[in-house]
């Protein structure tokens, strides 16, 4: 009992962790691939949402730099009162340069703005000098304008000295005896901030996304992994019971094998028929466990054909009699009057059956009992019962006499029985698609009945 207890335990620790692991395994597998997948969507996103965005206030750029342009195309002087309306409107910066020096129409009381200033304005044009860029150019028809030749470009700069980027337009026009150049900028500040929110919220979603996957996946994953931990889990148990049930006979045909070794010949006899007893419930046990594994590995052999369960009952009945009578318990049968159809069935099987539940029912009936064997049609349906008057079968028990090795408490005793007996029979019927239930007996003992 010690040894199934630590056997069972060292396998169930083992598999505990070993599911664990494979349980978190297959959630940063889940939530890996998911993330993954849904950050390299939204990367795409954001990288579709930027361009498009840096496109557009390009673009509302250039409109701006084209109506400006075209302004200036119309007016015959270009005075200081509009430049400043026009920088305050479209919160660019201006800067005019009359032959290459720079107009002071824009400067502040603040030295160090104007520093600034100056500073993005050869920024600017050092960036339009290296950079190669396609020039519009407004060529103007009008006698009164004072401007002629005007062409436009409109560039993206990052200022070295300050790490901001700029959308910058040069406005050229040149008379004969002078070339006039208005440079306006405009901070990138807005649009690098609203790109930054965009992707911090981005950032945010997904983090949050994660979070939820993760946890969606550890529920669904030891979802997925509960119906294999519980097979596992009663793998080991069989295991365990198995190995408990073996080391029994095992140890006493060793025991009897070194007691015939020493004993004198005239009571060597005696061991060697234990040695046989043993080795014969060793192979019984055997044989039930490979009935078991085979149902369990679906390879368990049923070959239905329409088979007359009337006929096979009587076969069992007239086996069973002798054993019942040994033991002075009576034993009847009950078929219906009327001739039955076929049952599609495996004849062998369902012998196989009807033989545990009536020696089950002979084990677990004292003397003098009754055992009643019956068949009967309800709605197409065969039902085979199996009653007896016997000591009957705890609500407790009734849970569980389907479990392999279980056996009730009274009834352990008992050297014959493994407990696996009902495990088989349960195995065979609902190969067949059948279903087996117990119930307790009138006036006590238990009744089994089989449908097919
Ligand atoms: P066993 O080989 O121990 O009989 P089974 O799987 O056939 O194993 O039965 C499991 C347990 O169910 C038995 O140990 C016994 O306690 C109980 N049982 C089965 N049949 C009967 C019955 N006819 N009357 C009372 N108890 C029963």
């Amino acid at each position: 009992m010690i040894f199934a207890v630590v056997v069972s335990y060292r396998i169930k620790g083992e598999k505990n962790t070993m599911f664990q692991k494979v349980h978190l395994r297959l959630t940063f597998l889940c939530t890996g691939i998911t993330a993954v997948i849904m950050i390299i969507m939204s990367l795409c996103y954001l990288y579709v949402s930027e361009t498009g965005l840096r496109r557009n206030q390009f673009q509302a750029f250039r409109n701006d730099i084209n109506t400006i342009s075209t302004n200036l195309e119309q007016q015959t002087v270009i005075s200081m009162e509009w430049l400043s309306k026009m920088e305050a409107q479209g919160n660019y910066l201006f800067f005019v340069l009359d032959n290459g020096t720079p107009f002071l129409f824009n400067q502040l009381n603040d030295p160090e703005e104007n520093a600034l200033r100056s500073l993005l304005l050869q920024e600017s044009r050092d960036a339009f000098q290296s950079q190669s860029h396609t020039e519009t150019s407004i060529r103007t028809s009008s006698q009164t304008t004072a401007f002629s030749n005007l062409t436009h470009a409109e560039y993206e700069f990052v200022s070295p000295s300050t790490n901001i980027g700029y959308f910058a337009g040069r406005i050229c026009m040149g008379t004969d005896e002078s070339a006039l150049e208005i440079v306006v900028l405009s901070s990138m500040l807005n649009l690098e901030n609203q790109i930054h929110e965009q992707r911090l919220r981005f950032l945010l979603i997904d983090l949050a996304a994660v979070t939820l996957l993760g946890i969606f996946s550890w529920f669904f994953t030891g979802w997925l992994l509960k119906p294999i931990a519980e097979n596992q889990r009663k793998q080991a148990q069989f295991i365990a019971s198995a190995s408990h049930e073996l080391r029994t006979p095992l140890s006493v045909i060793l025991s009897a094998a070194e007691c015939c070794r020493t004993a004198p010949p005239e009571r060597r006899e005696k061991f060697l028929k234990t040695i046989s007893v043993e080795g014969m419930r060793v192979s019984s046990l055997v044989s039930d466990m490979l009935t078991l594994s085979q149902s369990d590995d679906h390879r368990f052999p049923i070959r239905t054909k329409p088979t007359e369960l009337d006929t096979l009952l009587m076969n069992s009945y007239e086996a069973f009699v002798p054993l019942t009578q040994e033991k002075s318990i009576s034993l009847s049968m009950e078929l219906p009057d009327d001739a039955l159809p076929p049952c599609n069935a495996d004849p062998e099987r369902v012998s196989q059956v009807i033989s545990i539940l009536l020696h089950n029912a002979i084990s677990y009936t004292p003397e003098h009992g009754r055992i009643t064997l019956s068949l009967a049609v309800h709605r197409d349906k065969f039902h085979i019962t199996v009653t007896d008057n016997g000591i009957g079968i705890s609500d407790e028990d009734k849970k569980k006499i389907f479990d392999r090795f279980y056996r009730a408490e009274k009834s352990r005793s008992t050297k014959d029985h493994f407990g696996l007996g009902l495990s088989i029979a349960y195995e065979i019927v609902k190969a067949h698609g059948g279903s087996i239930a117990v119930s307790d007996a009138e006036g006590g003992g238990s009744c089994f009945t089989v449908v097919l």
